[in-house]
């Protein structure tokens, strides 16, 4: 009976496969690439955003990151708009004030939809002009209709 241990397995320059044993982290052994450090270990490593190793978890924390940013930011610019609208009316009543803030951050939700469907529809008018000449034929056929 052959006693079956894993080895390495790595393509070797004489066309055979490497006999050597494998390290802990990636089943290669030293000469290939065993030695790599790989995700938060790895020196290039910055948010985890692309990193193949322990993808999950450390993409879903960047994403929440992300979001945690863009809400931040949205609030950020809603509150200097109330500033900007604050200053031409110092004297108003809470409750007015509650209103336009509303108002602020209906408005500015709103334009960023807009800036957003406005970039979706360049983004798709780019990836058109991409393609083949006889769609683009019926493209402008269809934008002059
Ligand atoms: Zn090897």
């Amino acid at each position: 009976m052959v006693l079956k241990v894993k080895t390495c397995g790595a393509k070797t320059r004489s066309g055979t496969s490497c006999k050597r044993l494998p390290c802990v982290a990636n089943a290669r052994c030293s000469l290939h690439g065993g030695k790599s450090l790989a995700g938060i270990a790895h020196p290039n490593y910055k948010h985890g955003r692309y990193t193949v190793t322990l993808p999950s978890l450390e993409r879903m924390l960047w994403l929440k990151e992300r979001r945690l940013r863009k809400e931040r930011r949205f609030m950020r610019a809603v509150f200097r708009k109330f500033g900007i609208w604050y200053e031409r009316h110092p004297r108003s009543n809470v409750k007015t004030q509650m209103l336009a803030l509303r108002c602020i951050h209906a408005a500015h939700l709103y334009s960023l939809a807009r800036r957003r469907a406005r970039y979706m529809a360049k983004k798709e008018t780019a990836q058109g002009l991409c393609q083949t000449g006889v769609s683009k034929s019926e493209k402008k056929q269809s934008q002059s209709s």
